[in-house]
């Protein structure tokens, strides 16, 4: 009992830092930010205090996109760490069972064999009906027993066949959450470190033309603040759908972090990638934005897009560098724009000019 009520009084005490930081930071108390600030009251992960210890040095705040990233890189991925460790314990443990019916089966062969050889040499010296009736009986009963033990270890293999089949499928589902976006959908930043390396490698070798496309929400910080933070993950989630909806075949997809959005062009120039660029920012804009709770209708947002196009002696980074530079001149330039490498506006930016 005495143990019980330690156990509550401990987490209770947890639970309540974890509050008063939420308070005195002023968050939204949401599960994601009450989960890291109870993980950091525990001390128990080092690395997550450790990255929170130093942004509020640094910045006196953490914000959304602090928060988000925080949780995906030392939360999300233990959960799903240890669901794969217990996948990885049940695939242990169905082997161990195997591999010990296997041996049983074994030990049963090697003992019908020795049973073979002693009929044979019982046969040998048997003298009447009666002692060959004997013989063959022993026999047949052995022999049955050995059917019963093959059809048991059949039954068991092909049982396991499935569960190891659908333990397969336990992994891949793992593995894909833990490449997705929970609240869009589309592919989060790992996934899009991981693909963009493929695409660009691929394009590298084959001498294809590849274009970036980054683009983040205008104002989005006066819109949250304007309509709350849940309206705004509601924002994001239908700029994840619009992007869905033009974006196909083997385009790559992702939520880059807080409210800015990657897209991967492979075998795409940068002509048709800025006309791809317009379609989403078009799209985007085009959409009427409705609170769903109260009808109430909130108007529209905009998104600035930077392209870049890979060039010879280009490696990821400095494609990502470029898109990133002409996202900035599209900012600076009045948002609501595409900006590309060989804009003026880019040229300037890059240049260190005033446009
Ligand atoms: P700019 O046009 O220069 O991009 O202005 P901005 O206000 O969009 O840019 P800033 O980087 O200052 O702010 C980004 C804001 O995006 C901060 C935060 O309110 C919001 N944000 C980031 N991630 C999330 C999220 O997951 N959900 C919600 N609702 N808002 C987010
Ligand atoms: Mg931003
Ligand atoms: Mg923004």
């Amino acid at each position: 009992m005495i143990k019980v009520l330690d156990e509550h009084e401990r987490t209770m005490a947890f639970g309540e830092v974890a509050l008063g930081q939420i308070k005195s930071l002023r968050q939204t108390a949401v599960p994601r930010n009450y989960e890291i600030w109870y993980v950091y009251a525990t001390g128990y992960n080092s690395p997550l205090n450790k990255i929170i210890n130093e942004t509020l040095a640094r910045n006196g705040k953490l914000t959304e996109a602090d928060l988000e990233q925080i949780y995906e890189t030392y939360l999300s991925q233990i959960k799903a760490t240890d669901r794969i460790d217990t996948v990885g314990a049940r695939v242990i443990g169905e082997i161990d069972d195997v591999m010990t019916l296997i041996s049983d089966a074994l030990g049963m062969s090697a003992s019908y064999g020795e049973s073979l050889s002693g009929a044979t040499q019982e046969l040998a010296i048997a003298r009447d009906r009666e002692q060959i009736k004997v013989i063959v009986e022993k026999l047949v009963e052995s022999t049955r027993a050995m059917r019963d033990t093959n059809k048991t270890l059949e039954d068991r293999l092909s049982l396991s066949k499935n569960q190891i089949s659908n333990l397969q499928q336990s992994l891949e589902a793992i593995r894909a959450e833990s490449l997705t976006d929970p609240l869009t959908g589309l592919g989060n930043r790992k996934y899009f470190d991981r693909s963009i390396d493929t695409a660009v490698q691929n394009a590298l070798a084959n001498g294809e033309p590849l274009s970036l496309l980054m683009f983040d929400i205008d104002h989005f910080k006066s819109f949250n603040d304007s309509y709350g933070h849940l309206t705004g993950d509601q924002v994001l989630r239908l700029v994840g759908m619009s992007l869905k909806q033009t974006i196909k075949g083997q385009d790559i997809t992702a939520r880059y972090g807080g409210e800015e959005f990657v897209v991967v062009l492979p075998n795409t120039a940068l002509r048709q990638a800025l006309t791809v660029a317009d379609h989403i920012r078009r799209a985007i804009m085009a959409k009427e934005l409705k609170k769903k709770s109260t009808g109430e209708i909130l108007g529209r947002v905009t998104i600035s897009v930077g392209v870049s196009m890979l060039k010879p002696g280009d490696d990821t980074d400095s494609l990502i560098e470029r898109a990133d530079a002409c996202l900035y001149a599209a900012k600076r330039n009045g948002r609501n724009r595409v900006i590309c490498e060989v804009d003026p506006e880019y040229a300037a930016e890059y240049h260190g000019q005033v446009a």
